[in-house]
């Protein structure tokens, strides 16, 4: 089978590691892209990753949210679901810093 991202490549059994939000989800079986790499789950595999990613409460965490303004500053709102799931309190300190093209707050 060739792969519909790249055209070139040849589609081959092999397994992938799924990660959400930096969560490691564990390792499933995909057809793989000799060319580009592209990783292809089937149905089953898709529904069972989605699963796991609902068990461990990261599914739908990632949400948009506007950037507002705070006097001179910027200020984001953290949706709750986020917030719950990383046990952020008001008041808490945190680190914020950007890595590349994303904005990075850690807390402590
Ligand atoms: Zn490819």
């Amino acid at each position: 089978m060739i792969c519909a991202v790249c055209e070139k490549g040849k589609l081959k059994k092999g397994s992938i590691r799924e990660v959400m939000f930096g969560v490691d989800l564990g390792e499933f079986p995909a057809l793989v892209c000799s060319n580009c790499k592209e990783s292809f789950t089937d149905e089953e595999t898709t529904r069972r990753i989605q699963q796991i990613a609902r068990k461990k409460k990261l599914w739908g965490l990632g949400r948009t949210t506007k950037i507002a303004k705070a006097g001179n500053s910027m200020m984001v709102r953290i949706p709750k679901p986020i917030a719950s799931f990383l046990r952020l309190k008001i008041g808490q300190e945190t680190f914020i810093h950007p890595e590349k093209d994303k904005l990075v707050i850690e807390a402590k």
